[in-house]
């Protein structure tokens, strides 16, 4: 095979992802030091194009980066006024009250904010202190310094042939080089796997864990909308059958913010997420909300969940990963925007101090020193058996057991139960068809609920059909020899975006890939029971767009 010929750019920093740690990187690096050339690339046709979030935002990383950001107007004004937690019964449910809470699960002075708008008001901070951000620009691939540390990566490849070869517009695209590369891709960033598993960043620690999130945003009536209200929902409709949880936030402008989170270590492979997340919506306590009401968009996004214990070796040689690519959500708190933006400052920090001393290329300890021991291990410690308990002892036992365990941890610093495991993978967990009941889930009534594909148009997703299918099958036999037979071929269901279909063929049963419906989510890495499906990023631009999520 020929190598490909490639222009290469040299800069000081490379940050792959806009997300709020990509761009508080970008940010921190040029106000330590306005001389650093720093290159943010963002896969997405414009930053906050792939953002989705819930979003109730801990102001801690935005204050601690720009602390005079209410003046400078950033798009963050929605203050919690109200905040509340509903165990659901099918038709039903009680308040579960906050006092026997830990002050840690407050939302007292945070606030509700769509991180589409933050992170495009973020992004015109950077370029105002001269990071050059170029959205539409996928990194594909890493490139290594003969000494094997990292040394940049290759983006905007354009225009390959649906069988991988260049097309008639095929653009090579070009390599950055940077002293250091700082990889903020989020959950299960392709670039970021690659590292991982190079370096063995996760040698030691526990496995990662993750959820599948989906959210819609709906116009409401007025009259049914309280701006500032915080709303987490427990119970029905998952059940016994998965862990997770709804969410409802009252934005501005009447909209709310709802989605649900289904933990990907359920067992019953014919559970299905996204019809979960539509049969929540016609509780009597969500459908009183939204009745007369409008959806406006949907998205997909997987969500870390493993914290503290599965936390990846976040340094490597020339870089370090940031963010969601190590996994820095809060579970407990369901928030991991803050710790995402202080990763990308310490980060930051680190790259900074090093160039400064002539260094490139090494390993960013003071980073990885700063995580395991700063204000993120502070935010994540405490809550590192939450999700082990609750995997254990389900939902109602568990939340007591975590309850009382943040208690002490808060407290006293210490857990009864030391720092718990989370046992298997989420691939793993999944469980023989056979052995699990079918669910049947009402047909969408196309006001409260919709089909997955109709809602997908809202996610605004977009793939050239042109270019090759970025979800490979490491042996395209699995999903009907193995797959289907054994697990009713759960990719059909866990999928938010209806990317995988059976078809019945002439031959018989076929598995079809609608790639261009992808919304980036990256479920099928995780999920696949197989481990069969490996997500990477396809051209630059494609993909969902947001808008405000
Ligand atoms: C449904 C849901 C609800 C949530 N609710 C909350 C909440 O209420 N509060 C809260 O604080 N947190 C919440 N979170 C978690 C929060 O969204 C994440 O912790 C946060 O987005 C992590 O930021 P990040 O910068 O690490 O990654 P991301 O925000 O995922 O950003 C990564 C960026 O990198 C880009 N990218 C990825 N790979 C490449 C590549 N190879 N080349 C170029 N670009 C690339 C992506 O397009 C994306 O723009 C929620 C998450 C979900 C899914």
């Amino acid at each position: 095979m020929t190598e490909i010929e490639r222009e290469a750019m040299e800069v000081d920093v490379v940050i792959v992802g806009a997300g709020p740690a990509g761009l508080s990187a970008a940010i921190r690096l040029k106000q330590i030091d306005a001389d650093l050339n720093v290159v943010l690339l963002e896969k997405g046709s414009e930053v906050g194009a792939h953002i989705l979030s819930g979003a109730v935002l801990d102001p801690v990383g935005l204050d601690a980066l720009i602390p005079d950001w209410k003046d400078k107007g950033a798009p963050v004004t929605t203050k919690v006024t109200a905040d509340e937690f509903l165990m659901l019964s099918k038709t039903g449910g009680w308040r579960i009250p906050n006092w026997p809470m830990p002050p840690l699960m407050s939302n007292h002075g945070k606030y509700i904010a769509s991180m589409g708008q933050l992170t495009r008001w973020l992004a015109e901070q950077a370029e105002a202190l001269g990071v050059e951000v170029y959205p539409g620009m996928s990194c594909s691939q890493l490139v290594y310094r003969e000494d094997g540390s990292v040394k940049g990566v290759v983006a905007g490849e354009f225009g390959k042939l649906a069988d991988g070869t260049p097309g008639p517009a095929y653009e090579p695209g070009m390599e950055l080089h940077g002293k250091y590369v700082l990889i903020a891709e989020g959950v299960r960033g392709s670039l970021a796997k690659c590292v991982t598993s190079r370096f063995e960043l996760c040698k030691g620690r526990d496995l990662p864990k993750f959820g599948i999130g989906m959210k819609e945003i709906w116009d409401i009536d007025p009259a049914r909308h309280e701006e500032g209200k915080v709303t987490h929902l427990m119970g029905w409709p998952l059940g016994n059958n998965a862990h997770g949880g709804g969410f409802i936030y009252h934005a501005e402008n009447n909209q709310l913010f709802l989605g649900l989170v289904v933990h990907l270590n359920y067992k019953n492979p014919h559970l299905y997420p996204y019809m979960e997340f539509q049969r929540m919506k016609h509780h009597p306590k969500v459908a009183a909300l939204l009745e007369g009401g409008k959806r406006v968009g949907y998205g997909a996004r997987a969500i870390s969940a493993g914290g503290w214990q599965s936390m990846p070796r976040s340094i490597f040689p020339g870089g370090a990963l940031l963010g969601d690519s190590v996994g820095l959500v809060n579970y407990a708190r369901i928030k991991g925007n803050h710790n995402a933006m202080l990763s990308g400052i310490a980060a930051a920090d680190a790259a900074a101090a090093a160039i400064k001393a002539g260094r490139a290329g090494d390993l960013l300890e003071a980073y990885e020193a700063e995580l395991r021991s700063g204000a993120v291990a502070k935010d994540l410690k405490p809550v590192r058996n939450v999700k082990p308990l609750t995997t254990r002892f389900g939902a109602k036992l568990g939340l007591m057991l975590s309850g009382f365990d943040m208690w002490t941890n808060s407290l006293f610093g210490l857990s009864l139960f030391g720092t718990m495991k989370h046992g298997t993978s989420d691939a793993a967990a999944t469980g023989h068809a056979r052995d699990y009941p079918k669910i049947d889930y009402p047909k969408p009534d196309g006001k409260l609920s919709f089909d997955r594909l109709t809602n997908v148009s809202f996610s605004a997703t977009n793939h050239e059909e042109s270019q090759p299918n970025h979800l490979h099958l490491k042996d395209p036999d699995i999903p009907i020899q193995l797959n289907l037979p054994e697990y009713d071929e759960p990719a059909q269901r866990y999928c938010p975006a209806g990317v995988y279909e059976v078809v019945e063929g002439a031959d018989g049963p076929k598995f079809q890939i609608n790639f261009q419906n992808c919304v980036h989510c990256k479920t099928c890495d995780i999920k696949d029971p197989s481990q069969n499906i490996t997500w990477t990023v396809p051209q630059g631009g494609d993909g969902p767009n947001y808008g405000n999520m």
